[in-house]
């Protein structure tokens, strides 16, 4: 459902993406690992048409995005996001957060989309505050609005950009358990930035390692962290963050 055919991506003369080739099913978890600057943010915001690709094909949901004429606003419809930094509207309601693209871009029913948006709080433990603004939430608990605000959308795929960086220590474990049940629970294909290594061997069925632009090692979870990578820059990386 998500394929890169040799994708190439530039930043004025800097060549952010190599070569890109990958396969993502759908339904499929895959953590994406690498050092800073070596291009994992870029990748994924191609998925949903943030950053344009300048040759090759990527195809997501049967569309490619490296045609000028794919419908960008259609693909990310069915592609959510989350950021390290939430991005909610401090100005609404946490409901109101989580019911504002349903109703516009979707035009779903007012007592459906309420009905919804409330059994995603109680999904993400957040049902008692749905009358709340966003800055008298904790991080971890705007991260979870944040998520289930992409739910509300009901995505074919949800990209994660390090989406517990952000959090102190004691919030992490209540975001990643969140996108665990995601990833056990529905067939959404989940691709996730995090150096969160617990979540990576528990629920990822592959890890991508990235370094210089470039894919350098793609493996099963499995291979990953109980066999060896074969990619030398990928074993030091994984040494150094495990
Ligand atoms: P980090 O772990 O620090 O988030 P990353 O792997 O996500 O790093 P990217 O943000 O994708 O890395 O950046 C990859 C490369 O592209 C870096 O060298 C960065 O400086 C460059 N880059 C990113 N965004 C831009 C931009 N808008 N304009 C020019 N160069 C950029
Ligand atoms: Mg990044």
């Amino acid at each position: 459902m998500i394929e890169f055919d040799d994708v190439q991506k530039y930043y004025g003369d800097f060549h952010a993406l190599k070569d890109i080739n990958l396969k993502i099913e759908a339904g499929e978890t895959v953590v994406l690992i690498g050092p800073s600057g070596s291009g994992k943010s870029t990748l994924i915001r191609t998925v949903n048409g943030l950053e344009p690709v300048q040759d090759g094909r990527l195809i997501v949901n049967g569309q490619d995005l490296a045609n000028r004429k794919t419908d960008i606003n259609r693909i990310r419809k069915n592609v959510g996001m989350v950021f390290q930094h939430f991005n909610l509207y401090a100005n609404k309601t946490i409901l109101e957060n989580i019911m504002l693209a349903p109703r516009i871009v979707l035009k779903r029913d007012e007592a459906e989309n309420k009905k919804f948006a409330m059994e995603l709080l109680d999904r993400v433990g957040l049902a008692d505050q749905a009358e709340k603004y966003p800055a008298q939430l904790s991080g971890g608990q705007q991260q979870r609005i944040a998520i289930a605000r992409s739910l509300a959308m009901k995505p074919k795929c949800l990209l994660f950009d390090e989406p517990t960086s952000a959090l102190d220590p004691e919030m992490i474990d209540d975001v990643l358990n969140v996108m665990k049940d995601i990833a056990r629970d529905s067939n959404m294909t989940m691709l996730v930035v995090t150096h969160e290594m617990g979540f990576a061997r528990e629920v990822a069925d592959r890890v991508i390692f990235m370094a210089d632009g470039q894919i350098l090692e793609d493996d099963s979870s499995d291979t990953f962290f109980n066999g060896e990578p074969s990619n030398e820059r990928a074993r030091q990386f994984l040494g150094k963050i495990i």
